[in-house]
């Protein structure tokens, strides 16, 4: 694959952007080699800078769940922008994709519209906080929240511990609060809210994690979690930035009929601009400014252009025949990605919640980031290469989960399915 072109830009934003890109994962350092520079995109493709057409499975990392430049999108903010682009005022806008979202998650009673995933996890915990009067926190081991301070924590040693900053930069006082916990133990949540009993303001979880690759809830996890955070007077919050939409038409928590106080959005939900949500209970975000005394604002928040792909998105995924054939496709890719390892004799574990994905490389059944960890990542590296050059663009690293789209045909997935046989058989011992 001839990438000269991108070689050549790389370069140049090596200059003048830290590390050549905006977000780190984007410059394929898990994987080596470096970033393609994307020129436009359309329905399943990619198309870079040096006339390469790629399959992609990565969709802007998750919200493109309609595919790239989806018609009825384009032309909605085609027609929006001709109507300004921000008015710092409420527009009728707000009121219909909050309803939007309501339909289909009822347990968004209020809802305010923000910027970006992180700060509606940073907001959603502030306002948890608050209405508890307590300021721990928990959050586990391989959960992505967004890169507030107070959510960049890696576990310390032992088995539920004490968070220690995740990034040069984030004082320790500032993560003194936040507790980790392995996924899927809730021995470890138990032990904890057992240590700080009246100090815990609330669980945040990913229902389905998928930023340490697609790890699913094993059964009693998330309805355990339910459980002790209402016998301990904390909030539940759920972490649907990327599950919401995605998962599930009603997100994690009406696939496994466990409802959080508190939700998170992004992704999705801004078609493919920026955006992110919080939302719950009304007695809870009753307490956000200016009904209530927790302060959180936001210059372009409710962005009528981000409002418009948004409501574009879920006008169609409504549609119930558009989620089960997206769906169907990502089952088809399942089988297909199992089928094709099983036949080079490359032991995988092929993970899916909904519409997203992961292949991790280890003989573990993956259940939290222990487990995770185990995958041979000079396997993935070259599975990743393999696939790339076979045309197939996936997350540059083997601790992000793969999404599909409404895009992705049956002919589609089956050209997926035929790199992935290619990819597999390269893989050395
Ligand atoms: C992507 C993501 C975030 C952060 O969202 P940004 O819009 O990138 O700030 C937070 N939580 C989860 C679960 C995510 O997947």
């Amino acid at each position: 694959m001839n990438i000269s072109r991108s070689r050549e830009l790389f370069q140049k934003a090596l200059l003048l952007l830290p590390g050549g890109v905006d977000s780190p994962v984007r410059a394929f350092r898990a994987v080596g080699g470096q970033p393609l520079f994307i020129e436009r995109a359309e329905g399943a493709y990619l198309y870079d800078v040096d006339g390469n057409r790629l399959i992609d499975y990565v969709l802007s990392w998750g919200p493109l769940i309609l595919g790239h430049a989806h018609p009825a999108v384009i032309e909605a903010l085609v027609e929006a922008i001709h109507n300004g682009t921000s008015y710092g005022a409420p527009s009728p806008l707000e009121i219909d994709l909050a309803e939007r979202i309501q339909r289909f998650m009822p347990g968004l009673e209020m809802i305010r519209f923000v910027n970006s995933g992180t700060e509606a996890t940073m907001s959603a915990i502030r306002l948890a906080r608050a209405y508890t009067r307590r300021n721990k926190i928990i959050k586990f081991e391989g959960c992505y929240h967004g890169h507030a301070d107070l959510l960049l924590v890696q576990a310390g040693s032992g088995v539920a511990t004490l968070g220690l900053p995740d990034s040069p930069g984030v004082p320790a006082d500032t993560v003194r609060d936040t507790l980790v916990a392995p996924y899927n133990d809730l021995d470890a949540v138990e032990s904890l809210f057992g240590r700080f009993p009246e100090k815990i303001a609330a669980v945040i979880v990913e229902p389905v994690a998928g930023n340490m690759g697609v790890v699913t809830p094993q059964a009693g996890f998330l309805s355990g979690l339910r459980a002790i955070t209402q016998n301990f007077g904390a909030l539940l919050i759920f972490d649907e930035v990327m599950t919401g939409f995605r998962v599930h038409p009603g997100g994690a928590q009406a696939l496994y009929q466990v409802a959080p106080d508190l939700t998170t959005l992004g992704k999705v939900i801004g078609g493919g601009l920026p955006v992110g949500a919080y939302g719950g209970k009304k007695e809870i975000m009753q307490l956000v400014a200016p009904a209530g005394p927790v302060y959180q604002a936001g210059t372009l928040a409710g962005n009528p252009l981000a409002m418009t792909a948004g409501i574009a998105t879920l006008e169609i995924l409504a549609n119930e025949t558009v989620w089960s054939r997206i769906v169907e496709a990502a089952i088809a890719l399942e089988k297909a990605v199992n089928e094709a390892a099983r036949q080079a004799g490359v032991t995988v574990q092929q993970t899916r919640a909904g519409t997203m994905f992961s292949t991790f490389f280890t003989e573990t059944p993956v259940i939290n980031w222990q487990t995770v960890k185990t995958s041979n990542l000079t396997r993935f590296k070259h599975f990743f290469k393999a696939m790339l050059e076979n045309g197939i663009y996936l997350a540059p690293s083997q601790f992000e989960a793969g999404f599909v789209s409404l895009a992705h045909t049956p002919e589609i997935i089956g050209k997926t399915a035929e790199a992935a046989h290619k990819a597999f058989m390269q893989i050395p011992e």
